[in-house]
């Protein structure tokens, strides 16, 4: 029995008959209890820098910025790894302000402690410390907002609410401000292509506001009327009007165009190897670039050349234990900070499977590029440190361990596979295996994981054991007998696709190549597309030609659901062209609006969500702006009864319906006719307050 309601117009039942909702594996549809959605979000406030006064610079003298941090120290490859992530955490906090000598002084002295290096930095000498001066505002903006939290007798409720509202509009308006206008990348080539948002790399203070639009200046965010209202359908091409058998009705087609059936054409093209869109994830420093740069290695993907010379250019950087990661952290930024920050995208084969493997940043500075990867990812790979002291860190509020595994959930992955790594550092130490398996197994349950999908493998990515191969060592053997990790890639259960729905493919990319028009790359979310293809873009509602599509750098003819491509497309200027921009069939086109209703789910919130709450509004490769325009209804989490009409305000752990309008346009499905294209997550400064999908669209 439908444990939703009718309830005043709204269809709940068609919005969540599918099984695939959050929370669906355990007893309730609600992916987690409230209290355990507080303990998982990040809050910045509690790792911020104390806040005192504002804090004066000082000139230290000039050292060489060249100079390896570790190199007065002479530490062994893993302090080495752990000064690097120690600094990484402090320079979140104080930015470039303070030279490396001083933080890595403190960083030694305390044991690699972020928290308490910190604090020994900031308390040295308080009035010396210098802080950003945008990080100094921020935290008095933040403090600001903290301290009217203090209830106060002489001020009414309502006051103080307003106040509240006040003063998180100030904080929005700022982030609003430095919105940063996407700018396309304009290179990808290679084996490994790129996506997601540009991030300015400061992290001042954690308050990092993303956008992946081009032009976000205010004349680019002027819409025509026309953009709004559901595209006309465009005039049938001269020729090739027809639909071809087994294809999407309603195509429209162009001159080079056979007709082909997809299924049968799919089947013959994957040869009994089915496509699986992996994404790997976890806390900073878990080890994941590292493990995933292994694995490509002894699968034979990086030779023993290019091997060679990252071992030798990461020692030369001071960073040797990092060189498996240079497989997949390509860039020179990646590098110098040593995390990862866009989504990388490789491809290997396992037995039974081709994979896409997307390696997501962990820091928290980048989970907007985190939930573009996981948007677009079939299965998951979660990289936990086995070390002691590490897997609790990642693991405890703050840490992204938690958030990641919800993200990833919500964003609709079922199948995990837990790598518990760095088990090296551990002596293969069975008892510390079960004591993470038991912890974070517990969590992934309530997170809405079904038991038996979540898969916990021990692994040393640093050593490759148990990576490809089952490990001979007496240490593992003596009590684990099960599969390797790639044995357990191979394993998960190939993703239904949605071939025989219309076209959509969200942009993640745009880009110009050599000869005419211009690329895009995305995921192809539904149905398929041959070149010669008349597609249509939304926004800004325009046709254009499919010219070429290439997939893992090989040209096809053709490409169908779940393959990241790259389409070079003519017949419409490359200016129009945004990452987020929706391309689809022109005879079934996904619809743009600025209005929509949705239900969500509000996860750890300090603020309750009013009416005209600013949001930024993430799914697939979008990041918009926005605000909550209208509080509908409260719901029961389980049962979908509406418990309050027009509620004043929302709070942490509530079901709601909300109406949500953006600043621009936005392309957008239903969740019940596409739940790739109908479910978002909402952020507000920098953390994730709502997941949510979407009901009804506003014209
Ligand atoms: P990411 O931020 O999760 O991608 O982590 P990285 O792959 O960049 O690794 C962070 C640090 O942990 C690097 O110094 C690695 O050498 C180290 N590391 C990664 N895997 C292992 C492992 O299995 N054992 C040990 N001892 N160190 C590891």
């Amino acid at each position: 029995m439908s444990r939703h309601r009718n309830v005043r117009g709204y269809n709940y039942d068609e919005d969540f008959e599918d099984d695939d909702m959050y929370g669906q594996s355990v007893d309730d549809d609600y992916c987690i209890s409230p209290a355990t959605a507080n303990q998982f979000i990040y809050s910045r406030r509690e790792r911020q820098a104390p806040k005192e006064e504002p804090l004066e610079e000082e000139e230290y003298e000039v050292e060489d910025v060249h100079m390896s941090p570790t190199a007065d120290h002479n530490l062994d490859p893993l302090n080495q790894a752990k000064l690097y992530s120690c600094l990484d955490h402090m320079r979140t906090v104080l930015g470039d302000a303070m030279p490396d000598s001083v933080l890595t002084q403190a960083a030694v002295r305390h044991g690699f402690d972020p928290q308490r290096a910190l604090d020994a930095v900031l308390s040295e000498d308080t009035k010396t410390a210098p802080v950003t001066r945008s990080a100094n505002e921020e935290m008095t903006s933040v403090s600001r907002v903290c301290q009217e939290t203090t209830p106060l007798p002489q001020r009414t409720k309502q006051e103080i609410v307003a106040e509240k509202a006040k003063s998180r509009d100030l904080l929005h308006n700022k982030l609003e401000s430095e919105v940063v206008p996407k700018v396309a990348r304009m290179t990808v080539s290679g084996k490994k292509q790129t996506m997601g948002f540009d991030v300015p790399s400061t992290g001042e203070n954690g308050l990092v506001v993303t956008s992946v639009r081009r032009g976000g200046s205010p004349e680019n965010a002027a819409v025509p009327e026309a953009t709004l209202k559901r595209p006309e359908t465009p005039s049938k091409g001269s020729n090739g009007d027809e639909t071809p058998s087994g294809a999407t009705p309603g195509r429209s087609t162009g001159k080079s165009r056979q007709t082909i059936n997809i299924k049968a054409e799919l089947e013959k093209r994957q040869q009994g190897k089915p496509l699986l869109n992996l994404v790997v994830i976890g806390h900073v420093d878990a080890g994941k670039s590292t493990l995933m740069g292994h694995l490509l290695y002894l699968l034979g993907n990086v030779n023993k050349r290019t091997m060679h010379k990252y071992e030798q250019e990461s020692k030369k950087a001071g960073k040797a234990s990092f060189a498996y990661a240079w497989v997949l952290d390509e860039t020179g930024e990646e590098r110098d900070r040593g995390v990862t920050m866009d989504v990388g995208m490789t491809k290997f084969e396992t037995n039974s499977k081709v994979v896409t493997l997307m390696d997501a940043p962990g820091h928290k500075d980048f989970i907007p590029n985190m939930i573009t990867g996981a948007a677009q990812a079939d299965v998951a790979v979660l990289v936990v440190d086995a070390s002691r002291g590490e897997f609790e860190a990642g693991f405890e509020a703050g840490g992204q361990t938690r958030e990641h595994a919800l993200l990833v959930r919500s964003l609709g992955v079922t199948q995990l596979a837990v790598a518990v790594n760095k088990m090296d550092q551990v002596n293969w130490q069975q008892e510390r295996f079960q004591e993470i398996t038991s912890k974070l197994g517990h969590f992934l349950k309530q997170a809405g994981f079904k038991e038996s999908d979540v898969f916990f493998v021990p692994t040393s990515g640093l050593s490759g054991e148990n990576l490809v191969t089952r490990s001979t060592a007496s240490q593992l053997t003596s009590w684990y007998s099960g599969p390797s990790l790639l044995e357990q890639i191979d394993a998960f259960k190939a993703p239904q696709r949605s071939v025989d729905k219309p076209f959509r493919l969200c942009v993640s990319d745009v880009f110009k190549d050599q000869g005419s028009g211009f690329c895009v790359t995305g995921k192809i979310e539904a149905g398929y597309i041959q070149t010669g293809d008349r597609i249509l873009a939304m926004p800004p509602n325009e046709t254009c030609t499919v010219k070429g599509i290439t997939l893992h750098d090989e040209a096809l003819d053709w490409a169908v659901a779940g393959d990241h491509v790259s389409l070079t497309v003519t017949g419409m200027d490359i200016i129009k062209i945004n990452v987020g921009c929706v391309f689809c069939n022109p005879k079934e086109p996904i619809r743009a609006c600025t209005r929509f209703r949705a239900r969500i789910l509000l996860f750890n919130i300090e603020l309750p969500v009013t009416q005209g709450f600013p949001v930024l509004l993430h799914y697939q490769t979008v990041s918009e702006p926005a605000t909550i325009r209208k509080l509908i209804s409260v719901l029961h989490k389980s049962s979908g009864e509406v418990l309050k009409k027009k509620p004043k305000c929302l709070n942490k752990g509530m079901n709601a319906i909300v109406e949500i309008q953006t600043q621009r346009p936005v392309s957008l499905e239903l969740y019940k006719d596409y739940k790739e294209l109908g479910r978002f997550m909402l952020r507000y400064v920098g953390s994730t307050i709502a997941a949510g999908v979407v009901t009804e669209i506003k014209e």
